[in-house]
């Protein structure tokens, strides 16, 4: 299959001037391709497809989550939340924290709750909006479009942000400028060297454009490593969690049950040996 058009990424966006090389993993898009450097994986997709799937985003009751979703989803907020308080060895009342990315806001929330002088900055102008309207401190655009002065941040966060652009270290350059030194950056994002990922192949979700819209950089935890580094971040630590081999939707109980029980023995060795689903990247600006 060849990819439709000219791809939208034509160079690594970790920042490395290796080759791309075609992989074996084919999607809708063309066959996603890899840097010969760090293992980055990128989409073949156009910029036209790229705009298409982001388009979702926009849509004033996307990424709408209630009942057990929300609390687990504030549990994990509130761990995060401790940590980055427990890294910058300050109280909450003493962190101004910016969400990047903010989408509903659900951080922003939690972090207000547990004290924090938290705001958020999202992109699209009617999640923006709803967001407002609910009383959050949301700004409409980009990051960038904020102009803050240099040093306003104790602590960014950037959820699920890094895998949808084409070019990130413009993005990491402006969070380093408008952190403090020794300021706090956390990055959350899919391992593409994770053993989902092994496991799935082309089938992981992660890789699916249509359900995860504008989904074009694949990092693992080498390539995130050097993106910080690339963006003059030290690396605090890079963590990974989570083994997931079915989708419940498409398999067979059986199948989803046995793939769940498999999943979670190989919980613990994913998490110590940086093969879980789910990466979470902790940097600091250098203190001097
Ligand atoms: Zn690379």
């Amino acid at each position: 299959m060849k990819s439709p058009g000219v791809s939208y990424i034509t160079a690594c966006p970790v920042g490395c001037t290796a080759a791309l090389n075609d992989t074996t993993l084919q999607l809708r898009e063309g066959a996603l391709r890899r840097c010969s450097s760090c293992g980055q994986l990128l989409s073949s997709a156009s910029e036209a497809r790229y705009s298409e799937t982001m388009a979702q985003f926009d849509d004033s009751t996307f990424n709408v989550i209630t009942g057990r979703a929300q609390a687990r989803r504030d549990a994990v907020a509130r761990k995060r939340l401790a940590r980055i308080a427990a890294l910058l060895g300050k109280s909450p009342q003493d962190i101004r924290l910016c969400d990047v990315g903010c989408s509903r806001g659900q951080f922003v929330a939690a972090a207000l709750a547990a004290g924090f002088n938290a705001e958020g900055v999202e992109p699209a102008p009617q999640i923006a909006q709803v967001t407002r309207d609910a009383g959050l401190p949301v700004h409409t655009g980009l990051l960038e479009d904020r102009h803050y002065e240099d040093a306003s941040f104790d602590a960014l966060t950037l959820f699920e942000v890094v895998e949808h652009l084409r070019a990130p270290l413009p993005l990491l350059a402006e969070c380093r400028r408008v952190l403090k030194p020794g300021g706090i950056l956390m990055i959350s994002t899919g391992n593409a060297a994770s053993w989902t990922a092994a496991a799935m192949g082309a089938r992981w979700d992660y890789f699916d454009m249509a359900r995860d819209g504008g989904h074009i950089s694949f990092f693992n935890p080498r390539s995130m490593a050097m993106l910080a580094a690339g963006a003059g971040f030290e690396v605090e630590c890079i963590d990974t969690a989570r083994v997931k081999f079915h989708d419940r939707e498409n398999t067979p109980r059986w199948r989803y049950t046995a793939g769940k029980l498999l999943a979670e023995a190989l919980n613990l060795p994913a998490r110590l040996l940086g093969h879980g689903h789910d990466m979470l990247a902790w940097l600091r600006k250098p203190a001097q």
